[in-house]
């Protein structure tokens, strides 16, 4: 479904991707572990050439990512991202931050937009948040409003970049949550995250970068349990 074949990337004259080659199976989720700096971020970005890269391939399905040819719109609505800083429009509800992109975005007429995004409210728990704005939400409950609203276009794919590093300790919980639960919904899924815990239970692969490779990669039983990379086992040890 995604696969990446010796991507390489430079900031300048500063390597940060240097050879990643890696492939996410349809229905699978790949946990990206790393240090700060080792190119996580990058590596994700590159998948719907928010970041370009300079050598190497990468493929979503059998679309050349970095191809001349490729309606780059198209792809993007093929792929949900949540980051780390759920933005939010602050003058929108919950529902309506939702219903905005179905309405402009997908041209879906307002009514449906509206069930639409009632029933991604409630997939994430929030059904009785609908006329909340954001102001009025927890982190935690406008993290999972970024969610639903990636999750009402639709996507084949969903990304996500440290979703709940932003939150309070007892913010994250909820988050992983619906993630777990979306996961085992069959959802293609690259997340990056300092969850260990999650990684253990909801990966079906584990990438730990470093350095702007994937220095270790495997079943997270195997890979977290018996790393054998020196800075896997410190960041381990560190507790991620
Ligand atoms: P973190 O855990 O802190 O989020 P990361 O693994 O996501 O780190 P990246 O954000 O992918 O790391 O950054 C990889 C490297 O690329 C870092 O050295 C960073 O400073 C550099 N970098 C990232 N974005 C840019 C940019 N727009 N311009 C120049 N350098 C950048
Ligand atoms: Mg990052």
């Amino acid at each position: 479904m995604i696969k990446f074949e010796n991507v390489e990337k430079w900031f300048g004259s500063h390597q940060v991707l240097a050879g990643v080659s890696g492939e996410v199976n349809r229905g699978e989720v790949t946990v990206v572990l790393g240090p700060s700096g080792s190119g996580k971020s990058t590596l994700i970005r590159t998948i719907t050439r928010l970041e370009p890269i300079q050598r190497g391939r990468i493929f979503v399905g059998d679309v050349d990512v970095a191809s001349r040819e490729v309606n780059i719109n198209r792809l993007r609505q093929r792929i949900g991202f949540v980051f780390q800083a759920y933005n939010l429009f602050p003058h929108l509800t919950a529902l309506g931050n939702i219903t905005l992109g179905l309405e402009r975005l997908r041209r879906i007429p307002r009514t449906e937009a509206k069930e639409r995004g009632v029933r991604e409210l409630a997939r994430v728990g929030l059904a009785d948040k609908a006329d909340a704005l954001p102001a009025k939400l927890s982190g935690g409950q406008r993290q999972r409003v970024a969610i639903a609203r990636a999750l009402a276009l639709d996507p084949e794919i969903m990304l996500f970049d440290e979703p709940t590093s932003a939150l309070d300790p007892e913010k994250v919980g909820g988050v992983l949550h619906v993630m777990k639960a979306l996961a085992k919904s069959g959802m293609t899924m690259i997340v990056v995250t300092h969850e260990i815990g999650f990684a253990r239970e909801v990966a079906d692969t584990v990438w730990f970068m470093d350095g702007g490779k994937i220095a270790e990669s495997g079943a997270p039983r195997i890979v977290l349990n018996t790393p054998e990379h020196p800075r896997l086992k410190r960041f381990l040890a560190r507790g991620g």
